[in-house]
């Protein structure tokens, strides 16, 4: 029987907000290889883009500090681990619900976590005040049936 496919692969980087659009590009790349659509890898850029700003602005406060990416994949399954050593959230909970930010005054709408909630289908939050937040987030990729493939190609005319 062919074994279960797996792969990991883990990325740091330094708080900067140049690095939010290396991080959503290069999770983007790395999970190509489950073959998703063009709609399920924009949900995946948006999820890392959404953790990675919080780690740079609420994590860091603007300072600078460390984010680290682990993403795995498990069979059509990726996960996805964005961590900081930042402040950490005090009531996640709280945190978590739509419209909650703790900085309204600097244009946030306090919708980040539920974009991530809304597409991925799995959202932990772990954080502990002064030691920093880790956000583990999942997506299950289906795999596109041979037909539909076909079905796609028919209907832009390619074929
Ligand atoms: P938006 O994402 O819409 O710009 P927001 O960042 O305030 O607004 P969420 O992303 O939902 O909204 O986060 C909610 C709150 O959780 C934040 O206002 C902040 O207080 C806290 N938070 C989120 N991520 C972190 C983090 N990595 N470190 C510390 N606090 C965080
Ligand atoms: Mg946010």
């Amino acid at each position: 029987m062919k074994g279960l496919y797996e792969n990991e692969m883990k990325l740091e980087f330094l708080s900067k907000s140049n690095n939010e659009a290396f991080a959503r590009i290069t999770v983007a790349a790395f999970a190509a290889q489950l073959d998703p659509t063009i709609e399920e890898l924009a949900d995946i850029k948006t999820a890392v883009s959404e953790a990675v700003t919080n780690s740079i602005i609420h994590g860091y406060e603007n300072m600078e500090g460390k984010i680290k990416i682990i993403a795995k994949i498990f069979a059509n399954t990726i996960e996805i681990e964005i961590s900081d050593s930042g402040k950490g959230i005090e009531n996640v909970e709280m945190a978590r619900k739509p419209l909650y930010t703790s900085k309204p005054n600097l244009e946030r709408s306090g919708m980040g976590f539920t974009i991530m909630e809304s597409f991925m289908d799995e959202v932990h939050i772990e954080s502990v005040i002064g030691l920093g937040t880790k956000i583990t987030m999942k997506k299950v990729i289906e795999k596109q049936e041979e037909f539909e493939n076909d079905k796609q190609l028919e209907i832009i005319g390619a074929e």
